[in-house]
């Protein structure tokens, strides 16, 4: 029921923000959407509840009672089901536990089922190496994932990182790749770096989100852009890339790049004298 959809990226680079806003641009047109954070933090939701505390699903399957839905959500902004899977009791447990706990207890619910979302939309920490956290790409809960990422290189190597996970479970029913998500790129020079990266493993960014204090401004707040500042035109560019997401079709397994790849890739582009807002000038004389 419902088109799934994951979002993947490294710890604080804007998954949540980013969606948040894609939730709430999708509720805004109409559609009915579930957002679930799969993060220990269990703060996906945050922006669109005005910061309210939401009880995780793994904390109240601790609590030994039996768990209803409306223990575990709590509608936000237009109307978007708002979930929070939780972790584990820190210093215990994989972080993915608390996905998989989450996921089983929806089904065991009907939720999906009985809600007929149009989307749901998975919000998953994706620099921690384990396997949890690979579960919504490699398990058949969702059939596609969007990365967000910047250009900086930790960024860059979460994003690459997914790639592998997505190659080497796609073939087998996992989830493809609906492409990257450019989020806080700042100048010509963030895009150029970001595309090339895109070409060598055979995706495509399919938004670039500048960094705008608009965002930030919301987030204090504790509203997305869309609700707080809906004429603005970054809600129009949050819009936009809802309009694509919901609508994509063209998912593709990915060509990740080896560790020593990535490492010489990045070394091209650290050699590189550019113009930080047009892009770059010239090679470096050093290489
Ligand atoms: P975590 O891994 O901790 O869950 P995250 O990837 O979900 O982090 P967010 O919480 O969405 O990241 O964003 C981190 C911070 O960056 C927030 O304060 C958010 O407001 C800010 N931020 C995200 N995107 C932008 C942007 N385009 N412009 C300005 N600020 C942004
Ligand atoms: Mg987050």
């Amino acid at each position: 029921f419902g088109r799934h959809i994951a979002i993947y990226g490294k710890g604080g680079i804007g998954k949540s923000t980013t969606t948040s806003n894609i939730s709430a641009a999708l509720a805004e047109a109409g559609y009915k959407v579930i957002q679930i954070g799969c993060d220990p933090k269990s703060d996906s939701t945050n922006t669109l509840r005005g910061n309210a505390y939401l009880p995780t699903v793994l904390d109240s399957m601790r609590s030994g009672k039996k768990v209803h839905l409306a223990d575990i959500s709590a509608k936000g902004y237009g109307g978007v089901l708002c979930i929070e899977s939780g972790g584990p009791v820190p210093g215990v447990g994989c972080a993915g536990r608390g996905i998989n706990a989450a996921v089983s207890l929806l089904q065991e619910l009907k939720l999906f089922a009985e809600y007929k979302p149009d989307y749901v939309l998975y919000d998953v920490l994706g620099d921690v190496v384990c396997g949890g956290f690979a579960v919504p790409i490699r398990d058949g809960i969702t059939d596609r994932a969007y990365v967000v990422s910047s250009s900086d290189f930790m960024a860059v190597y979460a994003a690459n990182n997914l790639f592998k996970a997505i190659s080497k479970y796609a073939p087998a029913g996992g989830a493809r790749l609906g492409g990257i998500i450019g989020n806080g790129l700042s100048a010509g020079y963030s895009k150029m770096l970001l595309d090339d990266f895109t070409n060598r493993t055979g995706t495509k960014t399919v938004e670039y989100i500048p960094r705008s204090l608009v965002v930030s401004q919301s987030e204090l707040y504790g509203k997305t852009v869309i609700e707080a500042n809906p004429h603005d035109k970054h809600a129009d560019i949050y819009r936009r890339l809802a309009r694509y997401i919901a609508q994509n079709d063209d998912l593709t397994i990915p060509a990740p790049l080896s560790v020593s790849e990535l490492r010489d890739w990045a070394k091209i582009w650290g050699d590189r004298i550019f113009d930080y807002e047009t892009g770059i000038v010239a090679e470096s004389a050093n290489i």
